[in-house]
């Protein structure tokens, strides 16, 4: 039997002060397990190495393994991270950032009990979407308006309220997949109804949907093909002439926007995308729309239309399952209000503070950047500024690309042996991951969306750049 190794007990080892202000910081049952876990890893390379006091760690190396654990363990797994990407609406990083009046809302919906669902000048029992379906009717001119968990749901809502059991009539050219599996055929199929796909890809006439509407007919879907665009030999049906369409046959037409807007981007010198109140002009008889795409605000999904519609998937149990919480409806109001004052909305809503930021206001931050990652890379990367193009992303305004600036750092080696990959993993295991984008053997910041310099510039330094030297100059 081999000789058990002379290690501190976790007794004393919760005894030194940095283990005392660790058990005051994470609790004494965390850092004793984390104690048990180090010693228990301080055995097993004791019997791989063999018996010798030198392959002992001290009692403050254990302590400081421990702490290290404890707070790894504890640190959050969802964190802020610098979206270098280029993409404003990126959904792997959360989409939208909240306006300060939004964020102002829901800290308030956290701390406080709220009026949610009491009516405060009745004292009886209120509605929650009622906090914010006047707001979406004034500033979309619809009806009636409702909330739910995302447009993905506002989309199954409508379509299994009309059409459970009947048909949805579809182009072909609208049978969208977004990202995160949103495929509309299989949305389709689960929410109840039976797809009725006319037309083709590219092109599609009003007298396709006209032939295929019949008495199964539930409802006309019309899709906005966000993240994509059908060019060429195309032809779709213009929203009014559809609307007319469905009116005539008593039909009811639901534009599924997507993205949507709540004020036309033309205004702010960006590319024109269909606002909500187009939609509604237009005659759809429901709009779906997202939350936390142009609009600016919390995950949700919005609907606005008819009233006899709206209050149809009110009484769907399914919608009771996709109701919005508080701290959401709270940051929805607060965003929608922001709309009532249009000139003041580039200033207030971060999401479009974003898309407006033009190349020659980065070029300051481009140069500090710039200076501060040669510094620290060393002469074996190129580092410069570079023209790039930013997208505003989920699926909006696909082919129209912002002008931004970005700072480039490519490896000067030819063979370059993965030290590029080496360098984003360097910056994602910085305390504020940095996320960027490997384009033509280089990495891209794109400075579009960096707006705390400050906290930027003070972790760089962490990078361990000697994990970073080109392996040769062949
Ligand atoms: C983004 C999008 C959806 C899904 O919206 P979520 O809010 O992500 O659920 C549905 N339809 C279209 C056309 C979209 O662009």
């Amino acid at each position: 039997m081999s000789p058990r190794p002379l290690l501190p007990s976790v007794d004393r080892l919760l005894r030194l002060p940095r283990m005392e202000d660790a058990a005051s910081r994470f609790g004494h049952t965390a850092a004793a397990a984390a104690l048990r876990e180090e010693l228990a890893r301080a055995r097993e390379i004791w019997r791989k190495n063999g018996a010798g006091e030198s392959s002992l760690m001290s009692s403050d190396q254990l302590a400081q393994a421990a702490l290290s654990r404890l707070e790894e363990e504890f640190r959050l797994s969802q964190r802020p991270v610098f979206n270098l990407t280029g993409v404003v609406l990126h959904t792997n990083l959360g989409r939208a950032l909240l306006a300060e009046a939004a964020i102002e809302a829901i800290i308030c919906a956290m701390r406080r009990p709220t009026n949610l669902e009491f009516e405060l000048e009745t004292g009886g029992r209120g509605k929650r979407d009622d906090h914010v379906r006047g707001l979406l009717c004034r500033i979309t001119g619809a009806e009636d308006a409702t909330a739910v968990n995302n447009n993905a749901a506002a989309v199954m809502l409508a379509l299994n309220t009309l059409a459970n059991g009947r048909e949805a009539i579809i182009s072909r050219g609208e049978l969208i997949e977004i990202g995160g599996s949103f495929r509309m055929p299989d949305i389709m199929e689960r929410s109840g109804c039976r797809l009725r796909e006319v037309g083709t890809t590219n092109r599609t006439h009003l007298k396709d949907y006209a032939a295929a509407i019949g008495p199964e007919t539930g409802l006309i879907l019309r899709v906005h093909t966000s993240n994509y665009v059908v060019q060429g030999f195309t032809k779709s049906v213009p929203g009014a002439e559809l609307a007319k369409l469905a009116r005539d046959q008593h039909i009811p037409l639901v534009n599924d926007l997507g993205s949507g807007t709540l004020a036309d981007l033309r205004a702010y010198g960006l590319s024109h995308e269909p606002t909500v109140t187009e939609a509604v002009n237009e005659g759809a008889d429901l709009v779906t729309f997202s939350g936390d795409k142009l609009l600016g605000g919390p995950q949700a999904g919005l609907i606005v239309g008819r009233k006899d519609l709206i209050a149809q998937l009110n009484r769907n149990p399914i919608k009771r399952a996709l109701r919005l919480d508080k701290l959401r409806l709270a940051a929805l109001e607060a965003t929608l209000k922001l709309y009532l004052d249009p000139d003041s909305l580039p200033r207030r809503l971060p999401a479009l503070r974003l898309m407006l930021r033009r190349p020659e206001e980065l070029r300051p931050l481009a140069i500090t950047v710039r200076d501060s990652l040669a510094a620290l890379l060393g002469d074996t990367w190129q580092v410069e500024i570079v023209d790039c193009k930013s997208e505003t992303g989920s699926g909006a305004l696909p082919l129209a690309t912002l002008p931004s600036l970005g700072v480039a750092a490519r490896p000067r080696a030819k063979r370059t042996g993965g030290v590029l990959e080496a360098l984003t993993k360097e910056l994602r295991r910085l305390p504020v991951p940095v996320i960027g984008r490997i384009e033509a053997g280089a990495l891209i910041l794109d400075l579009r969306c960096l707006e705390e310099q400050d906290a930027f510039l003070a972790q760089l330094p962490l990078i361990r750049a000697e994990n970073l030297a080109a392996p040769e100059r062949a």
